[in-house]
């Protein structure tokens, strides 16, 4: 059995790092993060392939994944539905998932506070390299790293996210605090917003300890919004104090007037129920949309994997899924290759061309921002209505491996 390090102990570390436990190999995580990451991500759609990853890695799905919902509506800005759609989904939540797997992989080999800042190789293992002083060493290094991979900069630094011209404001309401109008009319669908040169949804997530119950549960919104980058980027990741955060700026940071300056603008481009959300949520916070796209995803004895390899924006509703299925696709080759460059090379040439093509379709879906996109929705609003809904969020796992990835028109 060989022995493993992952950089990267979110989502998609704790994936492979579970499912190569499951086959009996010996993984070390190491996270950059002290402690917890509970309280970092939303609402998350889980697609067939990382319900299958989360069974191979003997974690028992029961009936508690998530809020199931029925139909998805768009609504007019008076709070009118004006298009809506029968489609079955279970909306669980980023900590439901980190937490399942987390307790599913040893204390002992999941190492927090451990920035990882270099490698070295020979022909035989990789030695990484912490900012404390320690190292780890290991047949395969996997780079689950995230969108700012340290180990891609290093080994392709030509590949840099590019921002795509947008933002996602994004927060999570308690259910208890919403009105019975706003309970009645938003909170059990998929719903959608489509304001001009933005894009508004949201759905309800478990609440507090998984909490699914009536009363207890929460409403989770991502509102895209149109933020140049040298304009209206640079002054929101200005903080109240005046410092600048090339890099993001954390939730807490954010100005407290862009979150006032953001709850007026729901007041008056979003419907009263959207309005409602945002001015009830306690933490709004923003993340910058970026894309990253890879020529190559295996460098010898190191992979990279999840948002470390692709970046596709999220209105695919991708990022875990397609995390789940890099992971698998790698567990798969080192069962098959062991553990070895060919192993890797086995696992790009899989997934190279699959996760090219979800970076292309979440590019096409980001084109309803863009002035395209905005002259196609005012010409047929109900149509686009339609088919942000039917398109917003889907298991696109069928068109992926097809040509007809990009509908004619848009
Ligand atoms: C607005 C928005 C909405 C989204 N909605 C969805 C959705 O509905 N469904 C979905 O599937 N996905 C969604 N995603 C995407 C999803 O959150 C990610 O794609 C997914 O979590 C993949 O995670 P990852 O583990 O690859 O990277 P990350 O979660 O970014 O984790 C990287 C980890 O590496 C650690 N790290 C970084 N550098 C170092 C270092 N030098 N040393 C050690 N550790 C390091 C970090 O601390 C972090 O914990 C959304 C994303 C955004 C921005």
């Amino acid at each position: 059995m060989a022995k493993i390090i992952i950089v990267g102990g979110s989502l998609g570390g704790l994936l492979v790092g579970n499912l190569l436990r499951s086959k009996g190999h010996e993984v070390d995580i190491l996270e950059k993060v002290p402690g917890s990451l509970d309280g970092r991500g939303a609402g998350i759609v889980p697609h067939p392939i990382l319900i299958k990853a989360l069974e191979m890695c003997g974690i028992t799905i029961d009936h508690d994944l998530g809020v199931p919902v029925q139909r998805r509506v768009t609504l007019d800005q008076q709070g009118n539905t004006i298009a809506d759609l029968e489609l079955p989904q279970i909306f669980t939540s980023w900590g439901r998932l980190y937490h399942l797997l987390k307790e599913n992989f040893p204390e002992k080999n999941y190492h927090s506070g451990k920035n990882v800042v270099s490698f070295g190789e020979n022909s035989q293992e990789v030695m990484v390299h912490c900012d404390d002083g320690t190292s780890y060493n290991g047949e395969l290094l996997i780079a689950s790293d995230g969108l700012r991979s340290v180990i891609r900069a290093i080994l392709a630094p030509q590949i840099k996210p590019v921002y795509t011209g947008y933002v996602a404001w994004r927060g999570v309401c308690e259910e208890a605090a919403l009105s019975k109008y706003m309970k009645d009319t938003l909170f059990p669908y998929f719903s959608f917003g489509l304001p001009e040169g933005e894009q508004m949804l949201g759905y309800p997530v478990a609440g507090n300890n998984n909490d699914l119950s009536i009363g207890h549960r929460k409403y989770n919104f991502v509102w895209y919004r149109q933020a140049p980058e040298d304009t209206v980027l640079k002054d929101l990741l200005t903080d109240a104090d005046g410092v600048f955060h090339p890099q993001g700026i954390s939730p807490i940071q954010v100005n407290w007037k862009h979150i006032a300056a953001v709850r007026q603008a729901a007041k008056n481009n979003l419907a009263p129920q959207f309005a409602e959300v945002l001015e009830k949520t306690g933490m709004v916070f923003f993340q910058p949309i970026y894309d990253v796209y890879s020529e190559k995803v295996a460098f010898n004895r190191v992979a990279l994997m999840g948002d470390a390899s692709f970046v596709a924006r999220p209105h695919v509703g991708m990022g875990v899924s397609k995390a789940a299925e890099d992971a698998l696709s790698i567990v798969n080759n080192i069962e098959l290759h062991g553990a070895t460059p060919k192993a890797l090379e086995q696992y790009q040439k899989e997934r190279l061309i699959p996760c090219q093509r979800v970076i292309a379709r979440a590019q096409y879906l980001g084109k309803f921002m863009t002035a395209q996109g905005q002259e196609e929705l005012k010409n047929n609003h109900i149509g686009i209505a339609h088919r942000v809904m039917e398109e917003t969020a889907v298991d696109i796992s069928d068109i992926i491996m097809s040509d007809d990835l990009i509908p004619e028109e848009l």
